[in-house]
């Protein structure tokens, strides 16, 4: 079996790491499954993807389609088109896709159109707020997936809602807790951990990029200024993404206690996660990985497409107020953090299983 495995954007590199792995792995036993690695250059900073590949020894792709940024639409055509020429050129029979950017999206469609079957891991999980794009890339691609592979039983439920076959659905866990767990003993502490004499449980974790909270320059100074002074004695790290950044702009936001810092790679990062006191976000990815470390997250959205981070994790969904953040944050101060668990199978094994059931097929 020839698969064709698409990443675009940061949290697609993520996920694709321990994919490739269990690929190898199944090559090393001897099956006939290979593999060809399509980056679209949706993301193209060194921080956001040559990091990534580096430091989870993700192969070199070997396409780069160098589609970079656009509105929506010309990014998507922008992928599909160079998609295409990349497909007709080196066919396969299956293109795997995973998480919900653009690249997902224009690629699955493209990968469909051509005849070729697309398996899309993270399938079925929906926020049911149809202003993110990425719910949009998210439904779309599930409407022409051929194998849905679910991080929860929710989102196989919301695929079987939208009419797609139970035998094409496999809940097989959560491929980004497979590369958390397979680099726990490689994290590190970045190199300002001394500078700004971090310790264990003295700072908070910040990120912000989704446009509900960072597109309107006024109310993300408020909110940051906001934060910034309910926190007290504890400084903010905040890896500010480059839109977060590029709306900011030269703006000085004299904050007291916040100290932005360029985006982490992956083993900083997760280090900076799990000796935190508290996660304050909008990414869903990261309300996973606290999840699976026991590190309250506080998200700042009006829902979430990852309930299970909520029903059974350390997630609370705050909106985008500032006020309601404060509330539930010194609700959590007083009394301190409400019993959690890690969600079904988040195991570090979702990528074997992946590959198991694509060997069947
Ligand atoms: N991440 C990282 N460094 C950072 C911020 C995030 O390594 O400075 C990682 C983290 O593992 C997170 C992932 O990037 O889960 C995806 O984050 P992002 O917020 O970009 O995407 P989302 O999860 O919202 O799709």
């Amino acid at each position: 079996m020839k698969i064709t495995i698409v990443a675009g954007a940061r949290p697609n590199f993520i996920k694709i790491a321990p994919i490739i792995k269990a690929i190898e792995k199944k090559q090393r036993e001897g099956n006939t499954i290979s593999y060809r690695l399509v980056h679209t250059g949706q993301h193209y900073d060194k921080n956001l993807s040559d990091t990534f590949f580096e430091e989870l020894n993700i192969p070199h792709p070997d396409a780069n389609l160098e589609v970079k940024s656009g509105s929506q639409s010309v990014q998507t055509a922008a992928i599909m088109i160079a998609f295409e020429q990349e497909l007709i050129k080196n066919p396969s029979d299956l293109v795997l896709v995973v998480g919900d950017v653009n690249s997902t999206m224009a690629c699955a469609i493209v990968a469909k159109k051509l005849n070729i079957k697309v398996a899309h891991v993270e399938a079925g999980i929906r926020s049911g707020d149809m202003t993110m794009p990425e719910e949009i890339n998210r439904i779309v691609t599930d409407s022409i997936t051929d194998y849905f592979f679910t991080t929860s039983t929710s989102a196989s439920q919301n695929l079987i809602q939208y009419g797609a076959n139970p035998n094409n659905i496999h809940f097989v866990g959560n491929v980004m807790i497979d590369t958390l767990y397979q680099n726990l003993d490689r994290i590190s502490a970045p190199s300002f951990w001394n500078e700004f004499q971090l310790n264990k449980g003295n700072y908070i974790i910040l990120t912000l990029h989704r446009p509900a909270n960072v597109d309107e320059e006024h109310s993300l100074i408020q909110l940051l200024k906001g934060i910034d002074e309910m926190i007290g004695n504890k400084k903010i790290i905040f890896p500010i993404h480059p839109r977060t950044k590029a709306i900011l702009g030269e703006n000085d936001l004299a904050l007291r206690n916040t100290v932005l810092v360029e985006p982490q790679g992956y083993l900083n990062f997760m280090f900076l996660i799990k000796n935190c006191f508290a996660v304050i976000t909008d990414s869903g990815g990261i309300s996973e990985e606290t999840t699976v470390l026991g590190i309250p997250c506080f998200t700042m959205r009006d829902n979430t497409e990852r309930p299970e981070t909520q029903t059974v994790g350390t997630n609370t969904l705050v909106g985008t107020s500032l006020e309601n953040l404060k509330k539930l944050f010194a609700e959590f101060l007083q009394n301190g953090q409400r019993p959690a668990g890690i969600p079904e199978l988040w195991d570090g094994k979702a990528s074997e299983r992946i590959i198991e059931i694509l060997l069947t097929k």
